[in-house]
C-alpha cells in the first residue's frame, strides 16, 4: 500500500505529524488484510527529507501514530518502509540516484527479503500512476484507489495509459475487499 493518497489524506508534504489524517476506512482495510492472511505492507516516497523540508524524524514520528491507530483497532502493518531520497535535490546523503525511490523497486524486494513476500502474488495499492508502476516493475498487480489524486489520474490521465490499472477501486477498503476475495479484475 501506498500511504499519501491511499492510506492517508493527500495534503501534500506531511512535514509535520499533525498533518497526517488516515482516512476512515484504513484500519477496517488493513484489518480485513490481516485476517485474510494477507501481508500488510506500506511503501511511501518522502522525498521531502531530501529536499530539505522536513527531518527524517517527522517520518517515524507518522509512522508511530500510523502503528498505534492500527493497534487500537485491532489492525497490523507487518511493515512501513520509505524512502526518503531524491536523485538530484539535496544533500548526501538523501541525494542520492537511490533503488528504493517509487517505482523503483527496492522497497519490495526488501518485504520480499524480509518479509518473504511473494511479489508476483502481490498487489500494490496506490493513487498514482507510479505506484502501479511500481507493481509492474516486480511483476505484482496494481490496483488504483480513487482517493487522493486517484480520481484525477483516472479521469484526465488513464485514457493515455499504455497499460489500464489490474483494478481500480474507490478506496482503499474497496480495494482490499475484492483483491482478498479473489479474481480482482478492473
Ligand atoms: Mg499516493
Ligand atoms: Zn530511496
Amino acid at each position: 500500500m501506498d500511504r499519501d493518497g491511499t492510506l492517508s489524506h493527500e495534503v501534500g508534504y506531511v512535514n509535520h505529524v499533525s498533518r497526517f489524517r488516515l482516512y476512515p476506512w484504513s484500519v477496517e482495510a488493513v484489518r480485513l488484510l490481516n485476517r485474510a492472511g494477507w501481508l500488510a505492507v506500506v511503501v511511501t516516497n518522502q522525498a521531502g527529507v531530501a529536499r530539505g523540508y522536513f527531518p527524517e524524524s517527522v517520518i517515524h514520528e507518522v509512522h508511530g501514530v500510523l502503528g498505534r491507530a492500527m493497534a487500537d483497532g485491532g489492525a497490523r502493518l507487518d511493515a512501513v518502509y520509505f524512502c526518503a531520497h531524491h536523485p538530484s535535490v539535496g544533500e548526501p546523503p538523501f541525494r542520492q540516484d537511490c533503488d528504493c525511490r517509487k517505482p523503483r523497486p527496492g522497497l519490495l524486494k526488501r518485504a520480499e527479503a524480509e518479509l518473504g513476500a511473494d511479489l508476483a502474488r502481490s498487489w500494490v495499492v496506490g493513487d498514482r500512476h507510479g505506484d502501479l508502476q511500481l507493481a509492474w516493475n516486480v511483476g505484482a498487480r496494481g490496483a488504483l484507489v480513487k482517493s487522493g489524486y486517484g480520481l484525477g489520474e483516472w479521469t484526465h490521465l488513464a485514457p493515455r495509459w499504455p497499460r489500464p490499472p489490474d483494478l481500480v477501486a474507490d478506496h482503499l477498503l474497496e480495494a482490499a475487499e475484492r483483491i482478498v476475495a479473489g479474481g480482482a479484475t478492473a
